[in-house]
């Protein structure tokens, strides 16, 4: 198991298969200028699969979410899905994308066994949407969650993320379209995980901001009272049902206490969690031909050392060097 001393198990692992992107989200990404991580540096597509078939067949993970950077940018991901869906212990599988290109994906995703996806889209306003990622890709985005939803890669959740002056004012309308559309939505607040370092608590809109705006149009009853378990999700059913409405409210209400997952990032390091400023090398030890036991007992030993909390409200927080784009959001 992925203990810590918390008494916290990891059992979900988010693995990022690039840091690269094709969109620039202002929240994300500055719009040139950022580092890649050299190709060398980058785990293969072996070395990816091992990884996970040590973690579901020693660890007891059990979920196993791609993302990135944009992970439709890694060649062989679905081989990857494939590769993992065969194991003896096989994960779930889920991709978090922005869509682009998912609609020449998607079909061939759900038969290499993926489960389901999440696609980010922030706006309804190809506008907005091109001043937000500064990139013309709107139109892409509803295609690929069209294509995901035909696959039946249900349920399709979607992501937002609100921004001052920009998209604020669209949550109500984000949510009537994905009633319209069957798609989950899922409210992100923003972190301080910029490559640009540039979030701000002042201004930054807030789950309460979120739930206000939303109870304008809808009612909102909590699901499952004190049923959140390890979901990072808060959930809310909307006009009674079954539709629901989620928000991730790592900053105003953070759920490090029942956090279950574990990191990899596309250069082969464990992170404890988003905002750990320390990492734990597997790259290395699986190229200076570590055996499984040995990866796996550096896997636990890094999940061990995971802190308490985040702790982003708290003054004395620091961001993590590597951006979300980097780490796998
Ligand atoms: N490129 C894919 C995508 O956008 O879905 C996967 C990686 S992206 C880093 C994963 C998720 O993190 C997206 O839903 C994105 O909106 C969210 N995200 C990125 N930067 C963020 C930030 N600073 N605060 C909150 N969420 C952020
Ligand atoms: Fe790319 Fe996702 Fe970051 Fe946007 S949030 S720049 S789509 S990695």
């Amino acid at each position: 198991m992925l203990l810590d001393t918390y008494g916290r198990v990891a059992t979900d692992l988010r693995v990022s298969l690039t840091d690269r992107c094709n969109l620039r989200c202002t929240y994300c990404m500055p719009e040139e200028g950022l580092q890649w991580l050299a190709k060398p540096d980058l785990l293969t597509d072996d070395e990816i699969v091992r990884l996970i078939r040590i973690a579901t067949s020693q660890l007891g993970v059990e979920e196993v979410r791609f993302t990135g950077g944009e992970p439709l940018l890694r060649p062989g991901l679905t081989g990857i899905v494939a590769r993992c869906g065969e194991l003896e212990h096989r994960p779930r599988m889920s991709l978090t994308t922005n869509g682009i290109g998912l609609d020449r994906t998607a079909e061939a995703l759900r038969e290499a066994g993926l489960d389901r996806v999440n696609v980010s889209l922030d706006t309804l306003d190809p506008d907005t949407f091109q001043r937000m990622t500064r990139r013309k890709r709107h139109a892409d985005v509803l295609r690929g969650l069209a294509a995901a939803r035909a696959a039946g890669l249900t349920p399709v959740k979607v992501n937002a993320v609100l921004m001052p002056g920009l998209n604020d004012q669209e949550a109500p309308d984000l949510l009537e379209w994905a009633l319209e559309e069957g798609y989950e939505l899922r409210f992100i607040e923003q972190m301080p995980l910029d490559a640009q370092h540039g979030w701000q608590r002042e201004g930054m809109i807030t789950a309460g901001d979120i739930l206000a705006a939303l109870r304008e149009r809808f009612t909102l009853t909590p699901e499952g009272e004190g049923e959140r378990g390890s979901a990072p999700a808060e959930r809310w059913l909307v006009d009674g049902g079954p539709a629901r409405v989620g928000v991730i409210a790592s900053v105003t209400r953070p759920f490090c206490r029942a956090c279950d997952r574990t990191r990899l990032t596309a250069d082969g390091q464990v992170r404890t969690c988003l905002f750990a400023t320390e990492e734990s090398d597997l790259r290395g030890a699986l190229r200076s031909g570590a055996d499984d036991a040995r990866i796996a007992e550096l896997w636990r030993k890094a999940m061990w050392g995971k802190k308490a909390g985040a702790g982003i409200d708290d003054p004395s927080f620091v961001q993590p060097q590597r951006p979300m784009s980097a780490i796998g959001g």
